[in-house]
């Protein structure tokens, strides 16, 4: 069996995970900054990979559909997930909630794992309005924040 496995596996220090083969995308290596990091991506065996397109656009826009806080890197490594039918592995609770989400399977490396889907809503960072676009209907400021839906 196989993962897919995003940079924290790597940056606290190898996982003792029973995986076989671990897969991650090429943006996780631009993250690896730290020796100790890039010692244990050495040492595990893992093979860098580009999520296809399609996978790529699907969860886009989950991830827009949801309002996702997950980064860019975050959706690729979901989409290598979705396109190898791997687990995906990662202590990150919003990624695990589009994956989720998505139809991937997860499970957390060393923190917890969500328990139940969540979406979120965009508000305003001044007076709370629920905002679509990039700018408050009510008070016309840009500062938009995430909150659980
Ligand atoms: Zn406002």
């Amino acid at each position: 069996m196989n993962a897919v496995v995003d940079s924290n596996v790597f940056m606290r220090g190898r996982a003792n995970l029973e995986f076989e083969r671990f897969y991650t995308v090429p943006s996780v290596m631009d993250e690896l900054e730290s020796p100790g990091a890039r010692l244990s991506f050495d040492a595990a065996d893992v093979r860098v990979e580009e999520p296809s397109d399609e996978s790529l656009e699907k969860v886009r826009q989950k991830s827009d559909e949801i309002n996702s806080p997950t980064s860019g890197v975050d959706e690729e490594l979901l989409a290598l997930a979705l396109d190898m039918g791997e687990v995906l592995v990662t202590d990150d609770l919003a990624l695990q909630n589009l994956a989720s989400h998505t139809g991937v399977r997860f499970r957390a490396y060393m923190g917890d794992e969500i328990e139940e889907e969540r979406i979120w809503v965009r508000v305003c960072g001044n007076c709370g309005e629920e905002v679509e676009g990039e700018r408050c209907p009510r008070c016309g400021q840009r500062d938009i924040k995430r909150k659980p839906g």
